[in-house]
């Protein structure tokens, strides 16, 4: 039975891509900030999905530390970690003057850093039993940029660095390594959003729907939890072997313009 860490996975994209794996079989890990007893439930009604087993680790992802203490106790509970799943993630719309050096450190250190800890530490388990797949949730904004967010755009480009590098460090070990890039899709991290992008641009909140979102997506729809799920759990199969260092869009279309 195969181990998937996935971090910022009690709400949103992790969470649908943690609910994948769980219907499949895997044990999951589960990691994220949120209410102690809400995040209890989720667990529990994960853990009845599957086959495998489904606990929680609280780590903070501005913490290496932590970071590091999630590797070991997975380990320690399963044995071995298979998968990785670098989710985790804050935005923040301002312009660059306007940008706070404090959320400019945050967003590097949850969106980029802290997968960099969480690769280092599980790396040498995966290369010791020569099978491996870092699957991150970088974002359309990792290949193309858009105004006012300036440390999200920068974070997410860096995932794409990192995950290349890490398929070159994995290649002869089994490991695999890719990003997967969604255009938008609706979670509460873009509902966050809607509001500081209205501010930002002067726009009423329903106009950055239509004319900002959907409108860098030419099919017009939102990409779907389930649908990057779907994705993440191919990545992590067999079938994916020769698939890595790739920068995956899932985006209506949104990069090829
Ligand atoms: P979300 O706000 O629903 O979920 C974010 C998760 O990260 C939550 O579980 C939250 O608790 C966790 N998190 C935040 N700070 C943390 C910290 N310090 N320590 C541990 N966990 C922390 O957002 P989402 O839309 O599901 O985003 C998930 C990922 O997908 C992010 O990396 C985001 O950049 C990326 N992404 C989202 C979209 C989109 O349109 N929603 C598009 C492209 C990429």
């Amino acid at each position: 039975m195969k181990t998937v860490i996935v971090t910022g996975s009690t709400s949103g994209i992790g969470l649908g891509i943690a609910e994948n794996f769980a219907i499949n079989g895997f044990n999951v890990v589960l990691n994220g900030l949120g209410d102690e007893k809400e995040i209890e439930a989720t667990r529990a009604r994960l853990d009845t999905m599957g086959a495998g087993e489904v606990i929680f680790h609280g780590a903070n992802m501005l913490e290496p530390e932590e970071i590091s203490d999630l590797v070991k106790s997975a380990e320690k509970k399963f044995g071995a970690i298979d998968i990785l799943v670098p989710n985790a993630g804050i935005q923040h719309v301002e312009k660059i003057e306007d940008f706070p050096p404090a959320k400019w450190d945050a967003i590097i250190g949850i969106n980029l850093s802290s997968a960099f800890h969480l690769i280092r530490a599980a790396m040498p388990g995966m290369k010791e039993r020569k099978f491996g797949r870092v699957i991150s949730i970088a974002s359309a904004h990792g290949l193309v940029a858009s105004p006012y967010k300036s440390a999200y755009v920068a974070a997410k480009h860096g995932m794409l660095g990192l995950i290349k590098t890490v398929a070159l460090e994995g290649a002869e070990f089994g490991i695999t390594a890719n990003a997967i890039c969604p255009g938008y899709v609706e979670t509460p991290l873009v509902s966050g959003q809607i509001a500081d992008t209205a501010k930002a641009r002067n726009m009423s909140e329903e106009d950055v729907v239509t004319e900002v979102i959907l409108k860098a997506q030419p099919t017009k729809q939102f990409v779907q939890v389930g649908q990057i799920a779907a994705l993440a759990l191919y990545l992590s199969s067999e079938q994916a072997a020769q698939i890595t260092g790739a920068a995956l869009p899932m985006d209506g279309g949104w990069t090829a313009q």
